[in-house]
């Protein structure tokens, strides 16, 4: 059976995080998010129901520094922070981090005690926010094993994920975690 990550970075967001949250559980599926530290605090009830419905959260640093431009000291505040706010909201820590603009060096490496996950299909929804070309761009180019980059941010991303979920798992995808 193929399988494919949806992930989502930088929120949670309202107005994205919880129809995105809606469209999985409708379609049994489930998703990645990355979230901002700093983010968390204030919405707890969406980190809590990411969680609650089978989802992974992970780490995506406090604030969006480019953390490779940051001291080890800054860097380790980046990450500690974050999975200190996630353990306190679900009571367990994210055990997979995504580095901010993808990019990382030796230091990040040997500093980050988890497995950095990056991307193989970036939907570049930022730039687009136009959930048909979204949703073109991962079903014209989705294959066994793809891990797609999206941000919970935009409402066009929302609807792109209420084309996309069906639609995979009309075409046999099971999600990946
Ligand atoms: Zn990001």
């Amino acid at each position: 059976m193929p399988m494919v990550a949806l992930t989502f970075d930088d929120g949670p967001y309202i107005r994205a995080t919880i129809p995105i949250l809606d469209t999985l559980k409708e379609h049994n599926s489930v998703a990645t998010f990355f979230v901002l530290g700093n983010r968390v605090p204030r919405h707890k009830e969406i980190v809590k129901r990411i969680v609650h419905e089978g989802n992974e959260i992970g780490n995506h640093s406090y604030n969006h520094k480019q953390l490779t431009t940051l001291s080890s000291k800054e860097l380790k505040e980046q990450i500690d922070k974050t999975q200190e706010t996630i353990i306190e909201v679900v009571g367990s820590a994210p055990k997979i981090m995504r580095p901010t603009y993808g990019s990382y060096n030796n230091r990040l490496k040997s500093q980050v005690k988890m497995p950095m996950i990056l991307w193989s299909i970036d939907t570049e929804d930022w730039k687009y926010r136009d959930a048909e070309k979204i949703s073109k761009h991962i079903l014209e180019n989705v294959k066994d094993g793809d891990i797609i980059l999206m941000h919970d941010m935009y409402i066009s991303t929302a609807e792109a994920v209420e084309i996309i979920v069906p639609a995979l798992i009309n075409r046999g995808f099971n999600w990946l975690l």
